[in-house]
């Protein structure tokens, strides 16, 4: 039942990549992150283990680490996989940057997966908050070092981080002991980020795009302006390779060596987005998609646009403090 063999990037630190991962973020609601009801992103990626996924990426804020874990658990003890088949990403919370707070925020992380490593730790953001959420200057550079301890005593094999800019990441490169092995960035064909990802690239840094279907999908409920998924343009490059549109924005990502993160629970859809392994854009037909670059950014949390260390350009009117506790 295997559709496709995902390939490998090396990383820096010598371990490697599936370059394709599933996403299980659910969205929030009024109250924070969903919670995902009934074990939803168990048998999903118990299918998806079926199908040929081999990268999950989550976070602690998702809620889904234990159901992840669960299913993985489940697809080992069966045989269909060794836990080194697997690549489990996960990231730390902003709540959790002091140094020693990262051992604990992990350890609780492993506890919830019920597994003794995960393959990848990102720094979910470079913004520190405290327990209340307000804001904490604790700098990334000494929340990195949380993170280096952690790879040094096994419990994570990679670590790196999430939603830097390229002065953040040029810091934490020229400052940190080791080298972050990842950039997970929002990346589409509204937001193709040319100047950071061929900067993480040439430090050899491997980089994930998160919510690669921009404008082709609803967010939030919202069908936002920009390509959709009957866009003219790329329709006629699907119909070229007999795939669909989500099929060659996701292969646009795979030929500029990103690590696309698509999210779905829905088994066809699971099946859809990793048959991308069989075609490849030409220069030409990627420079097209790269045409509908305005710097589009679905995920702007501009509460924090304040803090000193936000990392995206500030919006005129910053949205209200979802995560607020007063
Ligand atoms: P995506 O771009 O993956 O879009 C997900 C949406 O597209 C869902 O509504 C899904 O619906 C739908 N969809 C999936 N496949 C198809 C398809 N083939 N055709 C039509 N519709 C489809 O967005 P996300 O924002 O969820 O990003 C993906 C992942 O990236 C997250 O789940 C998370 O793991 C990560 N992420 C990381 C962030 C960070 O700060 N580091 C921020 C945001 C995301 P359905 O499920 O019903 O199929």
């Amino acid at each position: 039942l295997c559709f496709a063999n995902v390939p490998k990037y090396q990383l820096n630190d010598g371990r490697r990549i599936p370059a394709l991962a599933l996403g299980t973020y659910l969205g929030y609601d009024k109250n924070g992150a969903v919670i995902p009801q009934n074990n939803l992103v168990r048998d999903v990626i118990l299918q998806a283990i079926d199908v040929g996924y081999r990268h999950f990426d989550t976070a602690t804020i998702y809620n889904t680490e234990e159901e992840i874990g669960q299913a993985v658990r489940i697809k080992v003890a069966e045989g269909a996989v060794k836990r080194e088949d697997i690549f489990i990403t996960t990231k730390l919370w902003n709540t959790h940057h002091r140094r020693e707070d990262v051992l604990k925020a992990l350890r609780e992380s492993l506890s919830k997966f019920e597994l003794n490593y995960i393959d990848l730790y990102l720094m979910h953001w470079p913004i520190g908050l405290s327990e209340d959420y307000s804001y904490s200057d604790v700098d990334y550079l000494e929340t990195w070092r949380g993170l280096e301890d952690a790879q040094k005593l096994g419990l994570v094999k990679s670590i790196g981080v999430s939603n830097f800019n390229k002065q953040q990441l040029e810091r934490l490169i020229k400052e940190g002991r080791v080298k972050p092995a990842v950039l997970q960035i929002e990346i589409h064909p509204q937001i193709i980020q040319t100047e950071l990802v061929s900067y993480a690239q040439s430090q050899g840094v491997v980089v994930m795009g998160y919510s690669p279907f921009g404008s082709l999908v609803m967010r939030y409920g919202i069908d936002f302006p920009g390509p959709k998924i009957d866009n003219p343009t790329l329709l006629e490059i699907a119909t070229k390779y007999s795939k669909t549109t989500p099929q060659v924005v996701l292969r646009w990502l795979v030929d500029r060596n990103i690590i696309p993160i698509p999210k779905t629970v829905k088994y066809s859809r699971l099946k859809e987005n990793i048959n991308i392994f069989d075609f490849e854009l030409t220069k030409e037909e990627i420079q097209k998609i790269n045409e509908f670059d305005d710097e589009t950014r679905y995920t702007i949390p501009s509460f924090w646009q304040s803090h000193r260390y936000y990392p995206f350009e500030k919006v005129d009117n910053p949205i209200p403090n979802p995560f607020s506790r007063s």
